[in-house]
């Protein structure tokens, strides 16, 4: 079985990351990546003014199928009514539900609570939405313990995920693990491995000291021997991600989602190092 691959962006908050981000665009869709899936504040008009631009953009413009990402935590049933209605209008059809983070200083509105209340009323407005669902191969942060994670993740399957994407993560045993937990839970949809490509210190630095990721000995060590090298560290971090990579697809993953940090080079050398091995029916760019 081949994996498929697909890529993450993110909008851009200045006028020259837009114009980037456009050049980016035109770039990833020569990889004919299975989708592109736009990533979204939790705030309604971001919604608008962004992550449904640019999705339009890729499904219109570049033809590429893309996943619109909806933090719903602090947006009433109103305002998703009125989201469905414009992703409707504009012929995008999949969409990544999630509950967003819960911000220390407000509190979230109450329509939707967990990821599970919104992919449940995304269905029902319109079963043709294909639901994609967030997991945890590391279990989520605010989880009591694995066990109750996929607990809840298998709600959220329930209540009409067709896949599920996964958290960034550096310990493809942990992704293992967790696949076969979800298997013993009788969670049968798609995983997709979300890998990320750690390509500067600065980057590095934030993975340590904002997520709970687990970095193994390997990482760690590149990290020591060339923090200060750039160009070295780059070509070790493109070599660890295609490392990961290339064991995930042996095992058969159902696809690898990259985190492209709007960074078209990452991908496309991550894409020449492993085409032969992900699937893709149409023909691709050599
Ligand atoms: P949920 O599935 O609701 O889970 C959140 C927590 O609640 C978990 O601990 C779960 O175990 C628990 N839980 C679930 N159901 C119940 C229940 N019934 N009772 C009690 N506890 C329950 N954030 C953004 O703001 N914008 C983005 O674009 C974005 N994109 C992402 C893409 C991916 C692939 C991933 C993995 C995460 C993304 N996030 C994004 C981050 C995500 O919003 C946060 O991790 C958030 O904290 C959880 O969202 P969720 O949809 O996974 O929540």
């Amino acid at each position: 079985m081949k994996s498929t691959l697909s890529f993450e962006v993110f909008p851009p908050n200045t006028q020259i990351s837009t114009e980037k981000l456009f050049n980016t665009l035109d770039e990833l869709q020569l990889l004919n990546p299975e989708f592109i899936s736009v990533t979204c504040s939790n705030n309604q008009q971001d919604i608008e003014t962004t992550t449904l631009k640019l999705a339009e953009y890729i499904q219109h413009q570049l033809d590429i199928p893309t996943i619109a990402h909806l933090p719903a935590a602090y947006l009433s049933r109103l305002q998703v009514d009125q989201l469905v209605h414009q992703l409707n209008q504009l012929g995008i059809q999949r969409i990544l539900a999630l509950r967003g983070d819960i911000l220390p200083e407000t509190s979230p509105k109450n329509d939707f609570k967990y990821a599970s209340n919104l992919v449940k009323y995304l269905k029902f407005q319109d079963p043709h939405f294909q639901i994609s669902g967030a997991c945890y191969p590391e279990t989520h942060p605010e989880a009591l313990d694995r066990v109750t994670d996929i607990r809840y993740l298998k709600q959220k399957v329930n209540a009409g995920c067709d896949q599920l994407i996964s958290q960034l993560f550096l310990d493809n045993e942990c992704f293992f693990q967790f696949q076969e937990a979800c298997y013993l839970a009788d969670i049968q949809v798609p995983i997709l491995a979300g890998i990320m490509p750690i390509v500067n210190r600065n980057q590095a630095l934030r993975l340590i000291h904002t997520t709970k990721t687990k970095l193994p000995r390997k990482f760690l060590a590149i990290l020591e021997k060339y923090e200060h090298d750039p160009i070295a560290l780059k070509e070790a971090g493109l070599a660890y991600a295609i490392d990961q990579i290339v064991d995930l697809a042996t095992q058969d993953v159902s696809g690898i989602h990259l985190y492209t940090m709007n960074n078209a080079e990452t991908a496309k050398h991550i894409y020449q190092n492993t085409k032969n091995l992900l699937h893709s029916e149409k023909n691709v760019a050599s």
